[in-house]
């Protein structure tokens, strides 16, 4: 421990030391993460192994992973097109591939690979552009397929609308209450505190700097705040007085039933004509089944999360539109379920300080990628809070102020 430090090695201030010996019914934390998700799981880890371990994760839900957590999909990629968004995802897809060593416990990745489906010259020029800034930034391994390559691997797949794609291997699938609950089972086995039922309604700030949480259990005194409060992260900025364009949009997922003719290891594909996707799901004791999705264009922005029925048509049209073996499947209404992708306007997350509150942090914004960055944002934020930068990732671009700088950052493939 530094000397004149807290054990997390943070300076307090003067008049927070004054009042935590005033009031001793006031809890305190060397750090408070707002919203008890994988990312707020993420961070709690990160800072717990970093040493620091008077952490406290504040959820209003009755148990972690009530929010987007519990309702993702669980694929992960590192085929992006932005150099950030490569990064996070080599840190990440490297950290979940060591999962059992850093938590003990399991993550279920499983690198089956994703494949994109060009519908037309244009997108397959895209992705070979793609390619040469994944390969840049240090991913080496993405495949530019032809037709006859992907139908060589993955036969189902009606192609001759389609003009080629593109595979990356060690992209795949986890599962994302086991990636969070590892992380917070290892982070809670450090000391971290976790308060359930309890919603964050204020944030105090004085002289500029945060000073207190107030929660539906009582005030908690601090100087570092993180904002893990995905979809909601907006409303939880404000509480400071911080304004973040992060807004709430419905995506949903249908399951189906067993289904034969799947290949043992299939990848997450991708049709870059309408963004229609799909994987393997197992089931105990039965044939695996399909998950698909769709980002329907007409939804809006809104904090909806009801599963809407005529949504399963929809997508069972494209389905089988893409895999005439799938006409006929059968959707099992217990596997369908909608959720908040948590959007910015330029798809990037938001991750750094917030401007103009000195020891308020931003994990926001994920725009829909938010389990498989986790442990990238976890390692930035915990750096940030600890060292005053992150040490590993390169998250400059990601800062708030970008939005109004100008600085938005293009990433041509939305998911
Ligand atoms: C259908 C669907 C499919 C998806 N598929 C994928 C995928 O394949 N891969 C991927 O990486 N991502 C995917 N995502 C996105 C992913 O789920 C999110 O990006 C991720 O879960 C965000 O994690 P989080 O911890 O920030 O947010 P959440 O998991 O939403 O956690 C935020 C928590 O904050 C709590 N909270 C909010 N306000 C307060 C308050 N005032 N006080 C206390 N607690 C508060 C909420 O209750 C919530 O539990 C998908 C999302 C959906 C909806």
């Amino acid at each position: 421990m530094l000397s004149g430090t807290t054990r997390c090695g943070l300076r307090p201030s003067r008049r927070a030391a004054r009042m935590g010996m005033m009031s001793r019914m006031t809890e305190r934390a060397e750090v408070v993460i707002i919203g008890g998700g994988v990312v707020g799981a993420s961070v709690a880890y990160h800072l717990a192994e970093a040493g620091c371990r008077d952490v406290l994760v504040v959820e209003r839900g009755r148990q972690l992973g009530e929010g987007s957590t519990g309702r993702a999909t669980g694929g992960v990629r590192a085929q992006f097109a932005t150099p950030v968004n490569i990064r996070m995802s080599l840190y990440s897809i490297d950290f979940f591939s060591r999962f059992h060593e850093a938590t003990g416990r399991d993550c279920g990745y499983q690198p089956v690979g994703y494949l994109f489906l060009a519908a037309h010259a244009r997108q397959l020029a895209q992705l070979e552009s793609n390619r040469v800034r994944q390969t840049a930034a240090g991913l080496t391994c993405v495949e530019i397929l032809s037709t006859d390559e992907i139908a060589a691997r993955l036969p189902l797949v009606r192609l001759d609308d389609i003009a080629g794609g593109s595979f990356c291997p060690i992209d795949g699938l986890i599962d994302p209450l086991a990636v969070m609950h590892g992380l917070w089972e290892r982070a809670s086995e450090r000391g971290a505190r976790l308060w359930t039922d309890t919603r964050v309604t204020g944030i105090e700030v004085e002289g500029g700097a945060v000073a207190r949480v107030d929660t539906s259990r009582g005030r908690v005194s601090t100087r570092a705040v993180v904002n893990a409060a995905g979809a909601w992260a907006a409303e939880v900025a404000r509480l400071a007085g911080v304004e973040i364009p992060v807004t709430p949009l419905r995506r949903q997922l249908v399951g189906t039933e067993p289904f034969d003719g799947l290949p043992a290891r299939m990848p997450m594909v991708i049709d870059l004509s309408d963004g229609f996707h799909f994987r393997r799901v197992e089931s105990e004791g039965q044939a695996p089944g399909v998950r698909l999705a769709w980002p329907d264009p007409e939804e809006r922005p809104g904090f909806n999360t009801d599963f809407d029925e005529s949504f399963a048509g929809k997508v069972l049209e494209r389905a089988a539109r893409r895999v005439p073996a799938f006409a006929g499947l059968k959707v099992d209404r217990a596997l369908c379920r909608a959720g908040l992708y948590e959007m910015t306007p330029d798809h990037h997350a938001i991750i750094g300080r917030a401007p103009g509150v000195a020891g308020l942090y931003l994990a926001n914004g994920f725009s829909g990628h938010g389990v498989m960055h986790s442990p990238a944002t976890g390692r930035a934020v915990s750096d940030l809070i600890l060292h005053g930068e992150s040490r590993t990732i390169d998250i400059t671009r990601l800062r708030a102020e970008r939005f109004a700088e100008g600085g938005l950052i293009e990433e041509p493939v939305l998911l």
